[in-house]
């Protein structure tokens, strides 16, 4: 196996299963609810391709040990998913550089019997912003609130795409975290660029002097959820993404609506994140119109 300067592996994978379907599938907990087999089938479906995805549900402390057992049970790819991202990266034998930056693997790749761990998530938000919103992302002002795993990914992604980035943070030790961990991979010749990452005192600090917000908390996934900020902030001149897409428009997005700014909800990242990893196992370019028309979204 060979791996290319940015990381990710060269040539078609060979099929797990030999002379057989080649299976995929995802890890989390809950898993019930998940998209990705949907998404998946129809891709492969739609390219003839003989793969088929799969969900498990894995108790949380397993993540490693199912990233192991794609070897003995002949899994080509596993997407990973809460809360399974910081476990499934000590199953791996080996990291992508922006996984390995993040302490974080979406998606495990199978391939000779090594098993190769990536984090998709900031690159799927970067091109779903460029495909959906036909954003220029250099130089361009953009808070990212919320320093979990998301909102590291998307600040990483969306620095080295050369926005000038500003995280905000409820718990500011986790927001100094992520814009160390930025600062750190732009230095390196792989995330070198115009971009940059600071922290913000507030996420109202960082949305007043911001072009483009990232929302990238959990808040908004419950109806009684309160804000992530205060709406009165945003005017026509925003841009707001929302990561979350269940449901489809939370109050922030509603609200960032109805003061005329530009909005989109965290739909787009899913699929450009799937798609991201389908090209990985496969070596194909994902349908992602055929996959977004299968989860009705
Ligand atoms: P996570 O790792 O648990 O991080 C959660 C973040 O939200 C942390 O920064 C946390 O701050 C903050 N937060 C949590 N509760 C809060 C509250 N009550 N008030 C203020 N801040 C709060 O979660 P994640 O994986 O980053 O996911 C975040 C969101 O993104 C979720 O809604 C998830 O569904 C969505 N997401 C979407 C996609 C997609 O493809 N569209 C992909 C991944 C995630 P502290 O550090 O202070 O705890």
């Amino acid at each position: 196996m060979t791996a290319r300067a940015d990381g990710r592996l060269a040539g078609l994978p060979t099929a797990a299963s030999a002379g057989g379907t080649t299976v995929a599938g995802v890890i989390g907990r809950p898993i019930g609810h998940s998209l990705s087999p949907t998404l998946f089938n129809a891709a492969f479906a739609h390219l003839g391709l003989d793969w088929t995805f799969a969900a498990w549900d894995v108790a949380p402390g397993d993540g490693e040990a199912a990233v192991r057992a794609m070897t003995t049970l002949d899994i080509a790819g596993l997407s990973v998913t809460m809360p399974h991202k910081h476990d499934a990266l000590r199953g791996c034998d080996e990291l992508d550089a922006r996984a390995a930056a993040l302490g974080a693997v979406n998606c495990v790749a199978a391939r000779a019997g090594v098993l190769r761990g990536f984090n998709t998530d900031g690159d799927g938000l970067v091109a779903a912003l460029r495909a959906e919103l036909g954003l220029t992302l250099r130089g361009l002002p953009t808070a990212v609130v919320g320093a979990g795993g998301a909102g590291r990914s998307a600040a990483l992604a969306l620095a080295e795409a050369g926005a000038r980035v500003l995280v905000a943070n409820r718990s500011a030790a986790a927001a100094q975290s992520a814009a160390q961990v930025v600062g750190e991979w732009l230095s390196t010749a792989a995330g070198a660029g115009p971009g940059s990452c600071a922290v913000a005192d507030s996420a109202a600090e960082a949305v007043a002097s911001s072009t483009l917000v990232v929302q990238a908390t959990p808040l908004g996934m419950a109806d009684d959820d309160p804000l992530p900020f205060d709406p009165a902030l945003l005017t026509d001149s925003h841009v707001v993404v929302d990561l979350i897409y269940s449901p489809a428009e939370t109050r922030l997005l509603a609200a960032a609506k109805s003061r005329g700014a530009a909005t989109a909800n965290g739909v787009g990242m899913l699929l450009y994140q799937a798609a991201e990893q389908f090209r990985i196992w496969t070596g194909e370019t994902a349908p992602v119109d055929v996959m977004r028309s299968a989860v009705g979204l």
